[in-house]
């Protein structure tokens, strides 16, 4: 990344995992993560580890590693922001994996709308265009949802059906009801995030850049995370973060960023 994109738009992941999510590799401790951080000159890195049902996630070790995580980061004086969150999920059209004890502990959340590869959390549609539009659904719960700063991963969930594709989706989507759900975001604040599995498989993916687009051209916010669940990933994405920049225009005012970052 040049100087003068670094200026406009600071690096920054706020969509991380660490070990504490089961599907993480076991590298990505927090210290790692931050080191390499550092190394690559980020700005904020923010963790949001998985918060699945209770059946799933074990609530209280979970906070309990939170407040670690916390008291960690207060003591070590890093040369880099670092944020304590949290992924959370949408279950079902209306309903949130919710989980007070660990919501308490988390200084910002991302939300994912389309988890569907998971056992407990409803794909409901036959078509592209039902699927498309309960994935707009999940978006409107996430949105609804008091507690959610970022909407992770739009229209990149793991589909069930092979031709479920992204791309497919987005062009069956209702756009009408996309600027509606931008006011929903501008209201609350929410921002919607570019990742890896949208921006690196333009094949695939390519055309949710659209909905990126309509979301800035509509005055909402957008968030940058490499939802990195191994330290590759990490560099990987600082690595490629210039190409998202310049082909969104992005600046700090354009980004969800926490306080005194620009
Ligand atoms: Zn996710
Ligand atoms: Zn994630």
């Amino acid at each position: 990344m040049s100087i003068a994109e670094a200026a406009s738009a600071p690096l920054v992941s706020l969509h991380t995992h660490t070990d504490l999510s089961h599907c993480a590799k076991p590298e990505m401790t927090i210290d790692a993560a931050v080191a390499l951080a550092v190394e690559h000159g980020y700005r904020v890195l923010g963790f949001s580890d998985h918060v699945h049902i209770a059946e799933v996630t074990d609530r209280p070790a979970h906070a309990q590693r939170l407040r670690q995580y916390r008291s960690h980061r207060d003591e070590a004086d890093w040369p880099i922001q670092v944020l304590i969150g949290g992924e959370f999920e949408v279950k079902a059209k209306g309903v949130m994996v919710e989980c007070d004890e660990i919501l308490e502990v988390c200084e910002y959340t991302v939300v994912a709308p389309n988890h569907y590869h998971l056992d407990w959390v409803e794909c409901v549609g036959r078509t592209c265009a039902e699927v498309a539009a309960h994935e707009l659904d999940c978006f409107e719960t996430a949105l609804d949802w008091p507690y959610t700063d970022i909407i992770a991963h739009p229209y990149v969930g793991k589909l069930r059906e092979p031709e479920h594709e992204p791309n497919a989706m987005w062009k069956a989507t209702d756009k009408g009801r996309i600027r509606a759900l931008i006011e929903m975001a501008k209201e609350g604040g929410v921002a919607m995030e570019i990742q890896p599995a949208l921006w690196y498989h333009p094949e695939r993916a390519g055309r949710v850049a659209e909905l990126i687009d309509l979301w800035l051209d509509g005055g909402a916010l957008v968030s940058l995370g490499s939802d990195a669940h191994a330290l590759a990933s990490l560099q990987t994405w600082a690595e490629r973060y210039g190409e998202i920049v310049e082909r969104f225009d992005l600046s700090a005012e354009k980004m969800w960023l926490p306080p005194n970052v620009s």
